[in-house]
């Protein structure tokens, strides 16, 4: 499950950057859900977030991310290339 907290939310884009399934939209400079089913519940918009104005919790919809990083113990990565270059 993710949620965001809109009210720390600066609208950075960051969130919105990260995510491998474009879960996540701006909207008047505030991040929010705008496919919420396809979130794999991998934490990267979480890690990312300057603001911690996002939470993501495992749920049964993530069987593959409770391996990798439960069993595994395989932490999300994210390149962070596109934000150098693009920042
Ligand atoms: S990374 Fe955080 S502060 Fe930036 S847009 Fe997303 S929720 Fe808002
Ligand atoms: S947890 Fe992963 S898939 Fe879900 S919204 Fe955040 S970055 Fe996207």
């Amino acid at each position: 499950m993710i949620r965001i907290n809109q009210e720390n939310c600066s609208g950075c884009g960051t969130c919105e950057m990260v995510c491998p399934h474009h879960v996540i939209d701006l909207n008047s400079k505030r991040a929010f859900l705008s496919y919420e089913v396809r979130c794999i519940e991998c934490g990267a918009c979480q890690l990312n977030c300057p603001n911690k104005a996002i939470i993501v919790t495992k749920g049964t919809g993530c069987l593959l991310v409770i391996i990798k990083e439960d069993i595994l113990k395989i932490e999300p990565k994210i390149d962070t290339t596109e934000l150098l270059i693009g920042g």
